[in-house]
């Protein structure tokens, strides 16, 4: 297990996703401030929460939000459970909240309906 290590490599790899529709809530997922740049966590759903806890997300907070998410583009209703195989998880974070974290992620403006995506690094 190299947890630490999941966003190390992802940067180059990085292509714009299309935002689904109504993600992202244009607030910072971890200061709250307005932003507009986010990313889009592509992989399993679990994937998703480590780059939030990459980000700084409490792992508890993490998995409610990813679940929250996916209940909305996947039409999950039942707490608890997310989809098999790959998701999209759209996260709204600021510039200053990347660089704090150290994660390195990529970020993308997402008034223009692109940001880039975050796959796991192998
Ligand atoms: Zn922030």
């Amino acid at each position: 297990m190299s947890r630490s290590r999941a966003g190390a490599g992802t940067t180059g790899r990085a292509l714009p996703v299309p935002c689904a529709d109504g993600a992202g809530d244009r607030s910072c997922i971890v200061c709250r401030q307005g932003c507009d740049t986010g990313l889009a966590f592509i992989g399993e759903a679990e994937w998703s929460m480590i780059g939030l806890a990459l980000l700084g997300i409490p792992a508890a907070r993490a998995e409610k939000v990813v679940v929250r998410q996916l209940a909305k583009t996947h039409g999950i209703t039942e707490p608890g459970f997310v989809p098999e195989g790959e998701v999209i998880v759209l996260v709204s974070v600021c510039r200053s909240c990347v660089d704090t974290s150290g994660s390195g992620f990529p970020l993308g403006p997402i008034s223009t309906g692109q940001v880039p995506a975050v796959r796991p690094a192998n």
